[in-house]
């Protein structure tokens, strides 16, 4: 099910500008509602993007507060109900986008889902595994194979296009509790380097940002363990991450400042990911 959530802004014309285009570039960001998707959608209507926003979830105050900020950062938004999971509903879902906004520009996959339940490697169900890896590789793949496929459509217009995957730090560090989210964000580090291998012909870049420990609802569960954690240690740069650093992060690579780069992961975790001894 697709449902638009708010007026969707008129179809705006083709610029035959070169690399940086006269009307607003155009964002979709999955996972959008809350948490670091709502910060990378904010900082990317400040860094001059329309945003189309895609949650699973649209009818709370979470959602109305995001689009109303990013609309209050100067963006011409909507929102949309997608489940990413549900590949039958990829097409239908960006035919409207394409038709609400008349471009994409950037693609940012960021909706994901931690497990259900931490707990023992032996125990992990195939149900658990199945589902989680559904929501953060299956999904996100094929959003991006569709989505890519419009890209090099239009890749003659000759403006700045990427695609970016929110991973995590658990896709090179193992966390026995939770095996399933593990596997799926490794994996998403390899679709980035797949597209990104099969999209550079044409000047398309394919990023993976891998945050650390970071500020949400997801990490909520175990704040208190990440308190004790980051106070012994955890990080060269002793501090929570919040949405924000993700945010200003995933903006600065769909500027096209980073247009001669592909395949990279960039890493927003305080140094999480430095081996030390
Ligand atoms: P969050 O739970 O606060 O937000 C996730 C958003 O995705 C929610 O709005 C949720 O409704 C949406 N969503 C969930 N399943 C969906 C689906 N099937 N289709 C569409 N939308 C769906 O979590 P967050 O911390 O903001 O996480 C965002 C991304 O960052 C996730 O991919 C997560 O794995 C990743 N990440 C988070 C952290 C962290 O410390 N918070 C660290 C590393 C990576």
């Amino acid at each position: 099910m697709i449902q638009p959530a708010a007026d969707p802004p008129p179809v705006h014309a083709e610029s035959s500008v070169r690399s940086r285009p006269a009307v607003r570039p155009v964002a979709l960001v999955t996972g959008a509602r809350r948490g670091i998707g709502r910060a990378i959608a904010l900082a990317l209507a400040r860094g001059g993007f329309d945003l189309a926003l895609a949650d699973i979830v649209v009818d709370d105050d979470d959602a109305d507060r995001t689009l109303t900020e990013v609309r209050a950062a100067g963006a011409r938004a909507a929102l949309y109900r997608l489940d990413v999971a549900a590949l039958d509903a990829h097409e239908v879902f960006l035919a409207q986008l394409l038709q609400a906004f008349g471009s994409l520009e950037c693609l940012v996959n960021n909706a994901g889902i931690s497990v259900a339940q931490r707990g023992d490697l032996l125990a992990l169900s195939p149900d658990s595994f199945d589902h989680v890896l559904r929501v953060n590789l299956r999904g996100p793949f094929f959003l991006t194979q569709r989505v890519a496929r419009e890209f090099l459509a239009r890749a003659e217009d000759g403006r700045y296009r990427c695609i970016v995957n929110i991973s995590s730090a658990n896709a090179f560090a193992a966390s026995i509790n939770r095996g399933e989210y593990c596997l799926s964000k490794a994996a998403v580090g390899m679709a980035t380097r797949l597209y990104a291998a099969r999209l550079g012909a044409a000047g398309i870049s394919a990023f993976e940002v891998r945050p650390g420990v970071i500020r949400t609802e997801m990490t909520r569960v175990a704040a208190a363990d990440y308190d004790e954690r980051i106070g012994r240690g955890l990080t060269p740069m002793p501090r929570w991450g919040e949405p924000e650093d993700v945010g200003r992060a995933v903006a600065a690579l769909a500027s096209g400042a980073f247009a001669f780069s592909t395949g990279d992961a960039i890493h927003v975790d305080g140094g999480l990911h430095v081996q030390r001894l």
